[in-house]
């Protein structure tokens, strides 16, 4: 078998009105209209000389046209070799950049969608689902929270985390830190939704960076945070901010989660080597693919890191990634399972219609995998061709 052709489509919906920053990333008022300017994802689709197609996904939160000339540029490389020797094909795109500055970003998402594709293929080729070709099901039911609840009026929360509720959740994330000045404040409303959940839904917090540089102030929020049982804090500080998160771990009992804006093994295993966090959170379609993410959650393992995978507003590409992944890791916590789009008053059809996700039952909060081949999705071409970028 070999890899025939492959080709990177970036997608983009531009948003109808401008929205303000819906997280808490530095200088979110300022950086919004680049930011969250559209809803974009860039496909990766990969043919082999046997008729066999594997899509992947790179993480795509600036270019996603930036992402497909990296692909297309790799992919001479590529084209002849088989598609199921995925170790030796990722260090094949390793070697291109790995000298040349390019171990974390834009190139490690692109090499994330190629890895993804041929992980597809080599499922489909032998009939079984990936995470049977990782290491079978290690979890047979995986445990989710409902991602994320915005602070706002309370009324509205009140109304949503009833719906989560509804909708069978027993763990639920909420957004802090977009006012570090005012953390205070926005304290106040942690306390009402912990009253309103109540002690028997697991609550967790992040901050998306929103404290990075101010160790301080972080401290204080993680302690706030401990005082309402808090299961975890997320992201206080910068992407790669090892020392800070050191001192956080050292200095807090909440447990510190943070992984989602790194990228490679070797970044993951300073943190590691340093005791700094107690969830690793890393996303497949950003940390160069299901090869990379499988080696830093088995890495975590064995430093007793629970493994709990990010996803965004991204496609259900990505979202199915991170299930495949959950349900082969020893060290799995939960699944961030995404309730809602980042601009709640417009639908994300990359998100929602560009395929479906493979569950066969969602139920107390556990999603239970259909037995597909490969990643086990078909993607819906009538949206490729309604929003692929020329
Ligand atoms: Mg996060």
């Amino acid at each position: 078998m070999k890899i025939a052709e492959i080709e990177a489509i970036a997608m983009a919906v531009p948003m109808e009105e401008q929205i303000a920053a819906p997280i808490s990333m530095p200088r979110a008022d300022e950086v919004a209209g680049v930011v969250f300017k559209e809803y974009r994802t860039t496909m990766v689709r990969i043919t082999t000389d046997d008729g066999i197609t594997g899509i992947g996904e790179c993480m795509t939160r600036l270019s996603g046209t930036a992402l497909r000339d990296i692909v297309h540029y790799i992919a001479p490389a590529l084209i002849g070799r088989d598609p199921r020797d995925v170790e030796s094909i990722w260090d094949l795109m390793w070697s291109i950049m790995m000298n040349r500055g390019h171990v974390k970003g834009f190139y490690q998402e692109a090499m994330a969608g190629i890895d993804t594709a041929l992980w597809d293929i080599f499922g489909k080729s032998l009939g079984v689902p990936v995470w049977r070709l990782l290491g079978g099901k290690t979890n047979p039911k995986i445990w989710c929270y409902a991602s994320s609840l915005r602070l706002r009026d309370i009324a509205i929360l009140r109304d949503e985390i009833d719906k989560h509720k509804e909708n069978g959740f027993n763990a639920m994330k909420f957004k802090i830190g977009k006012d570090p000045m005012n953390w205070r404040g926005e304290m106040k409303l942690v306390e009402q939704i912990r009253a309103h959940a109540g002690d028997d839904i697991t609550l967790m917090s992040d901050v998306n960076c929103g404290y990075s540089g101010d160790l301080k102030t972080a401290l204080e929020v993680g302690r706030a945070l401990e005082g309402e049982g808090i299961y975890w804090y997320e992201e206080p500080l910068a992407p790669d901010d090892i020392d800070g998160y050191a001192y956080l771990r050292d200095k807090l009992s909440i447990r510190i989660a943070t992984g989602e804006a790194d990228f490679n093994k070797y970044s993951f295993a300073r943190f590691f080597k340093r005791d700094a966090i107690d969830i690793v959170q890393h996303d497949a379609a950003r940390s160069a693919g299901i090869t990379e993410s499988r080696k830093i959650a088995d890495m975590a393992d064995a430093f007793r890191v629970a493994y709990a995978p990010h996803n965004g507003s991204s496609s259900n590409i990505i979202m199915t990634v991170s299930l495949h992944l959950a349900t082969y890791a020893p060290n799995f916590l939960i699944y961030e399972y995404m309730q809602s789009d980042w601009n709640k008053e417009q639908r994300n059809p990359l998100r929602w219609d560009l395929c479906q996700m493979p569950i066969k039952e969602f139920k107390d909060s556990h999603i239970v995998l259909e037995e597909k081949p490969g990643l086990g999705i078909d993607i819906n071409e009538e949206i490729v061709e309604r929003y692929r970028l020329p």
